[in-house]
């Protein structure tokens, strides 16, 4: 029996078919048209199990958002992983910055957000030439990379060979910083989206698909 494996709670309620939902907060919701027996209902949640389970799983491997602090001592995302930042070394932090004590959150902000904008500009610009390596047979033009804070974006591209990157890139895993450049780079031959910007892409790196879902996925995270 379903029952035996997850906790679900059934409600009858006015609607046509059933429903089964599964969300972080309530769990497995089976909601029942009036007109459906209850043991025709567990036989539907029954059928569906291996799905509801798939769900539940997926919902406990999401960790809840991480949401940074700015105090000493706090940890931060660096390539995918959460690093400690403190002024005190005896406070043996992953990154050791200048500060005092009695520093606001305002102003730790401010270090953390410049120790960010340089260590990402000296990485991108690293991988940036790694990959114009890497990708010699596309005869890129040339180009330069710079790095902002963006909204809504992760890059963008000029025609005069500009490359800007999020810094907050910076937060996740080289695999999705490595997508983001590459895609940038093919821009320089295609602007725009077609398919055969993707044909492209996937020629330089036939795994960006992954990576650029895991971007996705962990951007909703941290
Ligand atoms: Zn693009």
């Amino acid at each position: 029996m379903i029952s035996d494996a997850i906790d679900y709670s059934l409600t009858y309620c006015r609607r046509k078919t059933i429903g089964i939902y599964v969300s972080a907060e309530r769990g497995v919701e089976v909601r029942v048209p009036y007109f459906v027996s209850r043991a025709e209902a567990e036989r539907f949640v029954a059928e569906k199990q291996d799905w509801i389970l798939r769900k539940v799983q997926e919902f406990a491997a999401v960790p809840a958002r991480h949401e940074p602090q700015f105090q000493w001592g706090s940890r931060h995302y660096v390539l995918g992983e959460a690093q400690s930042f403190h002024h005190d070394e005896d406070s043996q932090p992953d990154i050791l910055l200048p500060g005092t004590a009695s520093d606001p959150a305002s102003r730790i902000e401010t270090r953390i957000a410049t120790w960010y904008r340089q260590e990402a500009l000296c990485l991108f610009e690293e991988r940036h030439q790694h990959w114009c390596e890497q990708l010699q047979w596309m005869q890129l033009p040339k180009s330069w990379v710079e790095v902002r804070v963006m909204r809504r974006r992760w890059g963008s591209c000029r025609r005069n060979g500009k490359i800007t990157l999020n810094t907050a890139l910076f937060k996740y895993p080289l695999e999705c910083v490595d997508t983001v450049i590459v895609h940038e780079l093919c821009h320089l031959l295609e602007f725009n989206h077609s398919p055969k910007f993707y044909r492209l892409m996937t020629q330089a790196m036939p795994t960006w698909k992954k990576w650029d879902r895991l971007l996705t996925d962990l951007a909703q995270r941290y």
